[in-house]
């Protein structure tokens, strides 16, 4: 019996090459109909024997492309129509319902090697196919079509059109699609010269990176600077350049194999180096990298290539690392166009390489790490935006501001919560230029029309005031009930948890300045159980780039100045007057909020160390913390627990194993498993008193790898529901998931 089925998909399903797999697929199954691309996703009609088409909508989920993902299927039968075969027809937009941009997709096997055989590809830095290339970072407007895109100016050659056009070529309709007779072309700009030829301009570039000259190099998302990682001075000038003095690099490495000489890389580890996602992974660090590319961490930013001119330029190089940063200074964003790039660098580098074609939406390189088996995202930017978080929560018209460092904002579309891209810390003009222009850009993008916003409480952040001018109704969020809430949502729970949000900053109901924070409750509310005592933070915000006061205001809030005659070597290093000044703030209460920061006790025991007392970059007094855990210890430190949670013998017993020569490594081992008992211990009480078992991790402490991954395991082993953040940076990255889930769900319970 002939049957004709309308099957409509939603999901990632546009960009990725989803309509020619269907072709082929359908082909393979003598059906016949049409399959066409909409606002809402993609629509197929398929007609044929019962039994044909049946077998043809199982498989179909199963032989999809790569980067395609599917969230719904739906199915309805149609009359039989009769068609002569089957076809793809043009995109139409008679929906108001929007499908998803694809993130852009890293260069896939076939296209490099076509690099190799393809006669009008043969070296074409900018290949492309369905199944790889440029997706988020040239789309202005959907349906996804080449008219839309930054493709739009360049006419296809006839080769081109014709596997454009032919539905068994990989690159049926791949808007990208280009050659080196008709595609974006390279330059490579110097003071004195410019080379068009590729081969030219790669073998002139790979011989700057090899005798030890600066790159400055226009990638998917925007600038890159790049130089050999093991030249000591070409890292030192690029630290220059950058006016970064602490702060380690990321790398780029030729492939695995040279990964391996550097970092410990486990099966999780290597999946997601070689993910078509292509982020920085954050592995163990061997110790070869230089010390001035590590700087004393223990872990190391490392990324594979990921467009063909990467792979191009390392076939040209002798080098195997390249630093790889990103092309903008301190903390402004990323540079994405070439007249600013030429600007910025063309004076500072060897050369600057771009080429023409236009990045419509900056994207910075995201970063990964891996516990327990799991990939955890730091920033989300190449590769995962603009994908979305499906919750079972009707968002649609709610925006989410985000709150103020590594700032992301969401909007809502339906159930899908769309994050942007990682936009920065909004704390400089540019920074604040590029959030307005991308919630405008996703606006358009996706059709959006905001109707409620929600933003963070606190009223100084420059997303918070945003948030206040769109004149639309707002809600206040409290920082770490939005930490929580995104770790909720990312695993659909709606039920009252136990949320551990653990992070540097955050501002509370009370006024202070929260981070060691254990609440109860749901998206609807919160209660807080427990939290770290309060201590004074002497100077506000400046503190997180002088850890030392933090351990100066740590011990005289416990122990009082007699400390510092009892254990003279704590103000060893540390000048007495800057000193003086800080403790009669402390005392006087001047400029000295309260906080129960996580962030801060960690800035306190690494000042004590001696291993962090003055921060180059933020959260670097953590991080060294972390970076000199010896993993082998299981001791711990007392404390005392309650609804303040003090740790006024941890810090004393720091001192007598510091008297007494314990080595920082240990101390810092103990120090990180006092926080798991801490954790362990508190959600225990808190089960028996409010019956629950489900715990929720999140706030930016949790991307310590030691904590994260001992904290969840401990909790595991005592039958806790462990859940944490993967789909979004349990950091700050992650508050606009939390903020929106937390206003739908008060809409849909009238809680404005
Ligand atoms: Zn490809
Ligand atoms: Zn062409
Ligand atoms: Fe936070």
């Amino acid at each position: 019996m002939i049957v004709t089925k309308k099957i409509e998909i939603k999901g990632l399903v546009q960009g990725v090459g989803f309509r020619p797999a269907i072709y082929r697929i359908a082909m393979n199954h003598l059906i016949k109909g049409t399959v066409e691309n909409t606002n809402a996703g993609v629509i197929i009609v398929a007609e044929g024997l019962e039994k044909q088409v049946d077998s043809f909508i199982n498989i179909l989920p199963d032989q999809v492309p790569v980067a395609a993902n599917i969230t719904s299927i739906n199915i309805e039968r149609l009359p039989v129509q009769n068609y002569p075969d089957f076809k793809i027809i043009k995109s139409s937009s008679n929906s108001d319902e929007i499908t998803q941009v694809s993130p852009d997709i890293a260069v896939c096997e076939d296209c490099l090697d076509d690099l190799k055989h393809q006669p009008h590809r043969i070296n074409y830095p900018l290949t492309n196919c369905t199944n790889c290339g440029p997706r988020f970072t040239i789309i202005k407007s959907l349906p996804y079509d080449r008219l839309r895109t930054t493709m739009a100016p360049f006419e296809m050659c006839p080769t081109c059109r014709d596997e454009y056009t032919n539905v068994l070529n990989r690159r049926f309709h791949a808007q990208p699609v280009a050659c080196n007779d008709c595609g974006p072309k390279y330059t490579l700009l110097t003071q004195h010269d410019q080379i068009t030829d590729f081969i030219q301009l790669v073998k002139a570039a790979a011989l700057m990176i090899d005798s030890g000259k600066l790159l400055a190099i226009k990638g998917m998302g925007g600038f890159h600077l790049a130089c050999a990682a093991l030249n000591r001075e070409a890292v030192l000038k690029m630290r220059e350049l950058k006016c970064r003095e602490g702060k380690p690099f990321a790398l780029m490495v030729r492939d695995l194999t040279v990964a391996e000489k550097f970092v410990i890389l486990g099966e999780e580890e290597r999946r997601l180096l070689t993910s078509w996602h292509r982020p920085i992974v954050l592995a163990t660090s061997l110790g070869t990298i230089p010390s001035e590319v590590a700087m004393g961490l223990n872990s190391v930013g490392i990324m594979l290539p990921y467009m063909p001119f990467h792979h191009l330029l390392f076939e040209q190089m002798n080098s195997d690392v390249l630093v790889f940063t990103s092309g903008n200074f301190s903390d402004e964003p990323i540079i994405i166009q070439n007249e600013e790039g030429i600007k910025a660098f063309l004076d500072k580098t060897a050369a600057v390489i771009f080429y023409n074609r236009e990045i419509v939406n900056r994207t910075d390189d995201s970063v990964a790490f891996v516990v327990n088996r799991k990939s955890r995202l730091i920033r989300r930017s190449r590769g995962y935006a603009p994908s979305p978080v499906n919750l079972n929560l009707n968002m649609e018209g709610i925006f989410a501001a985000g709150a103020e460092l590594v700032n992301c904002f969401a909007i809502g579309k339906g159930t899908q919560a769309i994050m942007s891209q990682h936009i920065g810390d909004l704390k400089n003009m540019e920074t604040l230029d590029f959030y307005s222009e991308s919630i405008e850009r996703f606006s358009q993008l996706f059709r959006f029309v905001p109707i409620l916003a929600v933003a963070d409480l606190h009223p100084d952040y420059l997303s918070t005031r945003y948030a206040e001018e769109m004149n639309i109704p707002l809600i206040l969020v409290q920082h770490h009930h939005a930490h929580m809430a995104s770790c909720m949502a990312e695993h659909g729970l709606t039920e009252k948890v136990i949320g551990i949000c653990f992070d540097g900053t955050g501002l509370g109901t009370d006024g202070h300045i929260w981070g060691g924070e254990f609440l109860y409750g749901d998206l609807l509310g919160f209660e807080r159980f427990s939290h770290f005592e309060y201590i004074p933070q002497p100077g506000g915000d400046a503190v997180t780039k002088h850890p030392w006061r933090m351990m100066v205001s740590y011990l005289v809030h416990y122990f009082g100045t007699g400390i510092f005659e009892e254990y003279p070597f704590i103000l060893e290093g540390i000048d007495k007057t800057e000193c003086n000044v800080v403790v009669s703030m402390i005392n006087n209460k001047i400029n000295t909020p309260l906080t129960s920061s996580t962030g801060r006790l960690f800035d306190a025991v690494s000042a004590l160390l001696g291993i962090c007392r003055h921060a180059a970059y933020h959260a670097e007094a953590p991080m060294q913390l972390e970076a000199v855990v010896d993993p082998y210890t299981d001791s711990v430190y007392s404390w005392i627990p309650g609804s303040s949670i003090s740790f006024k013998p941890l810090f004393r017993q720091i001192l007598d194993d510091l008297s007494t020569g314990i080595s920082v490594g240990e101390i810092s081992g103990k120090f990180h498993n006092t926080l798991v008992e801490v954790v362990v211990t508190t959600a225990k009480t808190m089960r028996t008193k409010l019956n629950t078992n489900m715990v929720v991790l999140s706030g930016g402490s949790f991307q310590n790898k030691m904590l994260l991954q001992k904290t969840e395991n401990k909790l595991k082993d005592c039958n806790f529901a462990v859940y944490s953040q993967e789909q979004v940076p349990s950091n700050d990255g992650g508050i606009a998931l939390g903020q929106l889930a937390i206003a739908a769900q008060r809409r849909l319970h009238n809680r404005l």
